[in-house]
């Protein structure tokens, strides 16, 4: 398919800008690997212009004052922007599917959920304005007093390149909502419709500086924006030693972090569900966006009762998932993002088969795909807690296996892991279902099904997976600072 990338340069204060240091970085269709373009890479010299943009349109650009702006106003930037979007989807879902080798159709659901998610937050910014000055309730009548909820203030947020726009928008929706202007930083992987989102900033009269895009290397570009004085706040996304040498650089400055890291999440399956739903749940929490999702289900536990029947329907049904172009009709898997990527995946089912366990299926390239970052998805079973498979992230299809014989064993195993995202279990039985998901070490559970997720439920996870909430009102939460005003009367 031929589609033209764009020729864009970095965004700040609502103009295109050169690079200072005019550096490049290629971008490569992951289904051909040709070069089809290149994205700005911004430095430290640009992220001093961002900041200093975003500061202006905060505080001192008397016509356009974000942060003072009613929620109201900024609700309607934010509804024009998901109008722009709907309006521009189909050429947007294609800039996602070459950058990022994501299948068309769910390149245009992610469209749909990037709108949806500026509506959702246009009508929370809007709630905003009649929650300011909420009284307090004070144990002395000589008191009164009320709350003030204001913008943090510059925020520097920093996506990774699995949902390319949808995660910068997950960030980029609830800072611009509370009153925040922003700096994002999308991974140097899957720029493409970032870069869109800026143009679309500038179609909607977006306040200049209100939100700049610097696209660039998490050296060059993410570092210095972490470790910027007059940047109030992170929010990031990404894997979890990023996450912690950001955190390291922001304690220096005592900036607050919210950190969205990596996982390696369970799905318990026991012996009373339907096989083949239950199946069906298990490819997708873990092969959906080929298993390119923080959350994805990749440590499968099933019960030894029906292990047989539902491992073999399991590996039958992932040997005829149509993986190809991105572009071709009925294509459910498109490749990984890299090489880097596919070596990753490639070199996890090889140490896992060198430590010993069985590779039921894939971990190979399709015989049928010469060229391309692809990769069969891969079902490993006979693993041990021990194996470097069962413990790091693959962030790529590849999904372990372990069996069980109770509840308790099976909540043992589900929770034995450095990270907790999220965990899956499948039953009949409701109030095991209840029991489990108490016991999960986690911040999102799902119950007989995997991966649905809802702008208005809140997203995030314990352990080594971060902390901090997005979406729902928790992802609004996010961007403000409560301040308390006392009065003697
Ligand atoms: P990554 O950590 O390599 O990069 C993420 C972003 O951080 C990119 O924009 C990158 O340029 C930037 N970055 C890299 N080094 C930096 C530094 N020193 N300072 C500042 N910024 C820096 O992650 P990735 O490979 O893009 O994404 C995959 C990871 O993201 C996986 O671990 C996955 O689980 C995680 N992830 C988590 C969630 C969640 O909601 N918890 C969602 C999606 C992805």
């Amino acid at each position: 398919m031929a589609i033209t990338v764009p020729r864009r340069q970095l965004f700040i204060g609502g103009q295109w800008t050169e690079p200072v240091r005019r550096k490049t970085i290629p971008v490569v269709n992951p289904a051909t690997e040709d070069i089809i373009g290149y994205i700005p890479a911004a430095t430290s010299e640009d992220v001093e212009l961002a900041v200093e943009a975003a500061r202006k349109a905060l505080t001192r650009n008397k016509e356009n004052d974000w942060a003072k702006a009613t929620g109201a106003v900024r609700a309607k930037y934010l509804r024009a922007i998901a109008a722009k979007v709907i309006e521009r989807k189909s050429e947007l879902a294609n800039l996602e599917a070459i950058d990022c080798g994501k299948p068309l159709d769910e390149a245009a659901w992610d469209m749909d959920d990037v709108a949806g998610c500026f509506e959702y937050y246009a009508d929370l910014a809007e709630g905003l304005d009649a929650k300011q000055k909420a009284p307090l309730s004070l144990p002395m009548d000589t008191f009164k007093g009320y709350i003030l909820k204001e913008p943090i203030g510059v925020v520097g947020l920093i996506t990774p390149w699995n949902y390319p726009l949808l995660m910068a928008v997950w960030k980029v929706a609830p800072s611009l909502a509370a009153g925040c202007t922003a700096i994002l930083k999308p991974s140097e992987l899957a720029s493409l419709t970032c870069l869109e989102l800026a143009d679309i900033c500038r179609e909607v009269g977006l306040p200049p500086g209100v939100l700049n895009i610097l696209t660039g290397l998490g050296t060059e570009a993410g570092a210095p924006l972490t470790s910027h004085p007059h940047v109030d706040k992170i929010v990031f996304t990404g894997s979890t030693t990023t996450g912690s040498s950001i955190m390291t650089s922001a304690a220096k400055l005592v900036k607050p972090v919210s950190l969205e890291l990596g996982g390696k999440s369970p799905i318990i399956v026991f012996d009373d569900v339907d096989i083949d739903k239950a199946v069906e749940w298990t490819m997708f929490g873990c092969f959906w966006t080929n298993g390119q999702i923080c959350s994805a289900t990749s440590r499968l536990l099933v019960h030894e009762r029906i292990a047989d029947e539902f491992l073999d329907k399991l590996v039958k049904w992932t040997k005829n998932i149509k993986i190809s172009d991105p572009f071709e009709e009925g294509c459910r898997l498109g490749p990984v993002v890299s090489k880097g990527q596919y070596d990753r995946v490639l070199k996890f089912v090889s140490n896992a088969r060198n430590e010993g366990a069985t590779v039921l299926c894939g971990g190979t390239r399709p015989e049928h795909l010469k060229k391309g970052y692809f990769v069969e998805p891969a079902i490993i079973s006979n693993v041990t807690t021990s194996m470097e498979i069962w413990r790091e992230e693959v962030f790529g299809p590849a999904l372990c296996v372990k069996t069980f014989s109770t509840e308790d064993e099976a909540i043992e195993l589900a929770n034995d892991s450095q990270y907790g995202l999220a965990g899956a279990v499948l039953s009949n039985d409701l109030d095991r279902c209840d029991r489990v998901s108490k016991a999960f070490q986690a911040g999102i559970v799902w119950v007989n099904c995997s991966q649905p997720c809802f702008c208005q439920a809140p997203w995030g996870g314990t352990k080594r997976s971060g902390f901090g909430r997005e979406l729902g009102e928790w992802g609004l939460e996010n961007y403000l600072s409560v301040k308390q005003v006392t009065q003697y009367i």
